[in-house]
């Protein structure tokens, strides 16, 4: 009964323009959630059908989350992000009416992306699970995606995995998680994006953001921010100091990869 207390409806503010880099996962995400969504008679002309689900992998950092966020903003829709503990807490109690009630949740709520973080936590250990109840979390979950897919509607579901190869392959027939797309730690070009996107709107002074991306092979976009906000910290006390806005500058930020290093290797 109190599902919305335990999944928040938000309507992001990002979208697609607020991701750096990234390019070629727009583009996928495009073509095969939101394409099929804005023109679903065209897609049907072609034996394609809407909805079903995508399923996001890549090392940790690398804006999964970010990316699923962004693409509710992109097509206003409701954003429901369910992560591993919700799962988990589903696991106990009454655990297949919660599940039916957060995607009734979502079809009430359409259009809506529906995003299942470390969506490999559900399915998982299915043999060892069977005698714990939890196969019966599975069948509901795929029952559920099942029936989005059959009735064609305004819900898109997007999993995230750092382990696409540990999610039970039922997870992953026609009309569930199909499509996969993989996110890949940003190149340097994506990474002067984000930094500038990260830096966008703050007091900043003649800062050569391709001379810091080309400084962070291996950052990834979580990193990124984390530098940023470490130089904005140390601005931030110099402000208060001095009583005015000091700006962000290039040593600021040279620093700042000093005291935070990249956590992927660069692929
Ligand atoms: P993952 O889910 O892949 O483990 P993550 O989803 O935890 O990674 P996010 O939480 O999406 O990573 O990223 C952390 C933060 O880093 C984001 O909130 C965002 O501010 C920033 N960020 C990550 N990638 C990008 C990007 N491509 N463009 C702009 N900002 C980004």
């Amino acid at each position: 009964e109190d599902i919305e207390k335990i999944f928040t409806l938000e309507k992001p503010e990002i979208n697609f323009n607020d991701v750096g880099g990234m390019e070629r996962e727009k583009q996928e995400i495009d073509l095969k959630i939101i394409k099929p969504l804005q023109f679903p008679d065209l897609y049907k002309a072609y034996g394609k059908k809407a909805g079903g689900g995508i399923l996001l992998y890549g090392p940790p950092g690398c804006g999964k989350t970010y990316l699923a966020r962004a693409t509710a903003g992109q097509i206003q829709a409701e954003f429901i992000n369910v992560g591993i503990h919700d799962v988990l807490d589903m696991w106990i109690g009454n655990s297949e009416k919660n599940l039916h009630s957060l995607f009734e949740l979502a079809r009430e709520s359409k259009p809506c992306v529906l995003f299942f973080d470390e969506v490999d936590a559900l399915g998982a250990n299915r043999t060892s699970m069977r005698n714990s109840g939890a196969s019966h979390l599975i069948n509901q979950f795929l029952s559920e995606m099942d029936g989005i897919a059959a009735n064609n509607e305004n819900v898109l579901i997007i999993g995230a995995t750092n382990a696409p190869w540990s999610l039970d392959p039922a997870f992953r027939r026609p009309g569930r998680f199909d499509r996969i797309i993989f996110v890949a730690p940003p190149d340097q070009e994506g990474r002067e994006e984000i930094l500038k996107i990260q830096l966008r709107n703050k007091p900043v002074d003649s800062i050569d953001y391709r001379a810091i991306a080309k400084a962070t092979p291996g950052y990834s976009g979580a990193d990124l921010k984390a530098i940023v906000d470490l130089a904005i910290e140390d601005k931030l006390m110099e402000a208060l100091q001095k009583g005015i806005p000091q700006p962000i500058t290039q040593k600021d930020l040279l620093k700042a990869t000093k005291l935070h290093r990249a956590t992927t290797r660069e692929w």
